[in-house]
């Protein structure tokens, strides 16, 4: 395999970015691949880490995921804004956002679109560094959320966090709190808390993200397309390129694409193992 990626390399300099990067899927080297797409988008990486396709399974209940097709993402956000419509985010905090990037050699130069949630990583950094351990993975299905009871505002989180994937709740922006128009006075489904937003309440002066949308699940812990118990920007993204699901159930869709498709996870050098996939 290495001499066969070394050869690869001597052709970059005569082959486009994406070309090499096809390449690489190509002999299996999807890790090396995923470290030079997550160069260009999301900072640096230096390492690479050989990780097999099969990772041992997640020994718990359920394991949610998302499986994000590159090639299917349009661009139009509407993720972004059925996020904020369904968990009712205030200006400044956006669970997800949508990443461009340009790649050389793609037909009309046509920019690969990347939208982006927590990844509900499985060895989050984010919850270690929590002084009161108010930022948890939960032990039935992995989503990773936070406490605003217990949270502090520290931070930590945010700077532990190497994909950005957190925000702090400034309460700013948002004469409403003060007026109480009627927009103010819709609660947030956030954790089934239904908390109205009120001046220096949480989670105002709490760090917040992405749940998976968990409020919409039953009381078993599951949820369903069909009745609309599904994360907002899954169901509403016009491309529909993303996809959510158990990877412990082997027929479900992510687990089934993750089978037949070839796909990258952002920074794996860092070893968080992401449970979010961009399929290629
Ligand atoms: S993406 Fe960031 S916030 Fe989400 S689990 Fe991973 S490290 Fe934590
Ligand atoms: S901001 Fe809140 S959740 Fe994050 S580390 Fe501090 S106390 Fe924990």
């Amino acid at each position: 395999m290495s001499e066969e990626i070394k050869e690869i390399e001597k052709e970059t300099q005569h082959i486009g970015r994406d070309e090499f990067l096809s390449k690489l899927v190509k002999i299996g080297a999807g890790t090396l691949a995923a470290t030079i797409v997550s160069n260009g988008m999301l900072g640096t990486a230096s390492k690479l880490i050989a990780k097999s396709k099969n990772e041992t399974p997640v020994k718990r209940k359920y394991h949610y995921g998302m499986v994000i097709d590159t090639r299917r993402c349009v661009g139009c956000r509407s993720c972004v804004l059925a996020c904020k419509a369904e968990n009712k985010t205030p200006p400044g905090v956006s669970y997800t956002v949508v990443f461009e990037e340009i790649l050389e050699n793609r037909p009309n130069d046509k920019p690969v679109f990347m939208t982006k949630p927590c990844f509900h990583c499985e060895h989050p950094p984010c919850t270690d560094v929590c002084p009161v351990s108010a930022t948890y993975k939960r032990e039935q299905d992995g989503i990773v959320v936070v406490d605003y009871d217990r949270c502090i505002g520290c931070r930590y989180c945010m700077t532990a966090c190497p994909y950005s994937a957190r925000w702090f709740d400034f309460g700013e922006n948002y004469p409403a709190v003060e007026e109480k128009t009627p927009w103010a006075e819709v609660p947030s489904p956030e954790y089934k808390q239904f908390r109205k937003r009120e001046h220096e309440k949480s989670p105002i002066g709490n760090v917040r993200k992405c749940t998976f949308c968990l409020h919409l699940q039953d009381e078993k812990g599951q949820y369903n397309k069909a009745e609309g118990r599904w994360p907002a920007c899954a169901k509403t993204c016009t491309g529909k390129a993303i996809h959510f699901g158990d990877f412990n159930d082997p027929n479900s869709e992510v687990s089934v694409l993750l089978r037949e498709r070839q796909y990258i996870r952002l920074k794996e050098e860092l070893g968080t193992s992401p449970n979010v996939y961009y399929l290629l």
